[in-house]
């Protein structure tokens, strides 16, 4: 009789760290793949988090932050699995475009949860929230301020039947800021931590990096406020002895915008504390003469900012965080 033959390599594992990419090959445009990594931990069942960079296509730390993790996690230490995309909105990304996907003009992250037969960001969206957001069960979506956006780190997460969680979520990130936004103001509605948040997955927007910048303290604060989160979900042990900062609470925004084109001149800066009726800045003409003074219309803290002078009629200003 013949031994019994030894296992054939179609048997073995599969690897712990999956390298793959997502097709999307049915867009009404221009085909590509999202690169991504799918993590299985080796330390036992546990939830499954979702963490996506590079919805805006200048902000770069929350990619190299997402990269780097994939690169150092301990697969032996992880419980539970993460799905790690390190840069979802590829056309930006390589046309350099801020906010926005060339193809159609759209910020991707106003058009979740998706449509199918929508525009180019719409099927885009709806491939990215079935594939990434909708088997998780938690979801940390990295950004930072863009091309022309100075950003003062925030977490945001939203109204919703799982806010405390998601509450959680934003408070063991670790920045400065964190900022519930409630559903009958959702100033950025159609974004992916409404969409989920609607479908009952705990989520966060995570911010920290500005001006299209890739600099080491940014990219490392994202890694540390992943590392974080994981300690939270009991998913990896505790990075660091000494806990984070409490971060300071605001209940949503002023998002403020500019009634005429002009020069866009601030006086203030991110982080900065203002009081209702303090002067934030001026749109100017081509000679300097003030065009409009834009005010404070109540007490809060910048936590963004166009940095970029050039700013049309209705241009976004700056996002006014209230207490
Ligand atoms: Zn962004």
């Amino acid at each position: 009789m013949l031994d019994s033959p030894a296992p054939s390599r179609e048997t073995r594992d599969p690897p712990l760290i999956e390298k793959t990419a997502l097709v999307l090959d049915r867009l009404p445009g221009e085909p590509f793949d999202i690169p991504y990594a799918h993590i299985e931990g080796r330390n036992g069942a546990g939830p499954h988090l979702t963490l996506l960079a590079g919805m805006h296509g200048g902000e770069y730390t929350s990619m190299a932050a997402v990269r780097r993790f994939i690169a150092e996690v301990d697969v032996d230490q992880l419980r539970g699995s993460v799905t790690a995309v390190p840069l979802v909105n590829q056309p930006a990304f390589w046309s350099r475009s801020a906010f926005v996907v060339p193809a159609d003009g759209k910020n991707l992250n106003r058009c979740f949860p998706g449509d199918p037969d929508g525009s180019y960001s719409e099927a885009i969206a709806h491939e990215v929230f079935t594939a990434f957001i909708r088997p998780a069960d938690y979801l940390i979506d990295m950004h930072a301020g863009d091309i022309f956006e100075a950003l003062e780190p925030f977490c945001l997460y939203e109204e919703s039947a799982v806010e405390d969680r998601a509450r959680d979520l934003a408070l063991a990130y670790g920045h400065g800021h964190v900022v519930r936004q409630s559903r009958a103001s959702r100033t950025v509605g159609g974004s992916t931590s409404s969409a989920a948040a609607d479908l009952g997955i705990p989520a966060i927007i995570a911010e920290i990096g500005a001006n299209g910048l890739c600099d080491e303290a940014s990219v490392a604060g994202h890694l540390r406020g992943i590392r974080r989160v994981c300690a939270h979900l009991e998913m990896l042990p505790p990075v660091e002895a000494a806990p984070a900062a409490t971060p300071v609470e605001y209940n949503g925004w002023v998002w403020m915008r500019s009634t005429v084109q002009g020069w866009w001149q601030p006086r203030v800066a991110v982080g900065d504390q203002v009081r209702a009726g303090d002067e934030l800045g001026s749109l100017l003409d081509p000679f300097g003469a003030e065009l409009e003074k834009v005010i404070a219309p109540a007490d809060g803290c910048p936590l963004f900012l166009t940095t970029s002078p050039a700013v049309l009629a209705d241009g976004l200003l700056l996002g006014l965080a209230k207490p």
